[in-house]
């Protein structure tokens, strides 16, 4: 439970650190293919959950996922709010139910990526936050209880991201550019891998 407690307050600040470094790479990537304030969207809300860490890191798992999440879509904004609080939402909502982790890791993560797919009605190959989140589920899936997983985990993301800039976007503000967004990462994608990322750092801290 201790442990719990500190991997939780690790995930919060190092999201919130990761999110502060590469904000203006974020908005960079965003003036290509959006409206360029997708890193000041994530910093805004990262840094509002990161002012409430103490207290939610005092919290019941699910109930710290949840309360990232709405704090997540109060503060975020854009397209990309509601999505990252979505997945939060119903990441914790497992954990509530009954999910434990890291035995239901899999059942809990993919309750988040398919609030995002429902809420933004969306999938994988449209280059978004998707092409990221899908595949870092199935390394999940597929290296589930191996000893690499974290390891795995964190190359699907880095990959994963790099991996939608040959893409044509078809959701959110990009697809407005037709074949235009061709050639960018999705800056949605580098931001799900910086929490990705984030995420395993804290999965590997030891008491
Ligand atoms: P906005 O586009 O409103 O300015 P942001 O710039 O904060 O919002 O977020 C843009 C990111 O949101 C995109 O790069 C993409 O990854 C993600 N996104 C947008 N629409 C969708 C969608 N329907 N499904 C999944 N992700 C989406
Ligand atoms: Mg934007």
């Amino acid at each position: 439970m201790e442990l719990e407690r500190a991997m939780l307050s690790a995930m919060i600040h190092r999201s919130a650190e990761k999110i502060e470094t590469e904000s203006e790479a974020l908005c960079a990537l965003d003036l290509a293919i959006g409206d360029g304030d997708h890193g000041a969207n994530m910093k805004r809300g990262w840094d509002a959950v990161r002012a409430k860490a103490t207290e939610i890191a005092a919290l019941p798992t699910g109930e710290a996922l949840s309360a990232i999440g709405r704090t997540l879509v109060m503060t975020v904004g854009g397209a990309s709010g509601p999505l990252y609080g979505s997945f939060f939402l119903a990441a914790g909502a497992t954990l509530e139910r009954g999910c434990r982790l890291p035995e239901d890791l899999v059942e809990v993560v993919a309750a988040g990526v398919d609030a995002v797919g429902a809420r933004g009605r969306s999938k994988a190959g449209e280059k978004t936050m998707l092409d990221v989140l899908v595949p870092v589920l199935g390394v999940l899936r597929a290296e589930a209880g191996r000893p690499g997983l974290i390891g795995a985990a964190r190359d699907a993301a880095r990959r994963s991201a790099e991996l939608t800039a040959p893409m044509l976007a078809r959701k959110g503000r990009a697809a407005y550019l037709g074949s235009r967004s061709v050639g960018h990462v999705d800056p949605g994608a580098k931001s799900s891998c910086l929490i990705v990322e984030a995420i395993c750092d804290s999965l590997e801290i030891r008491p």
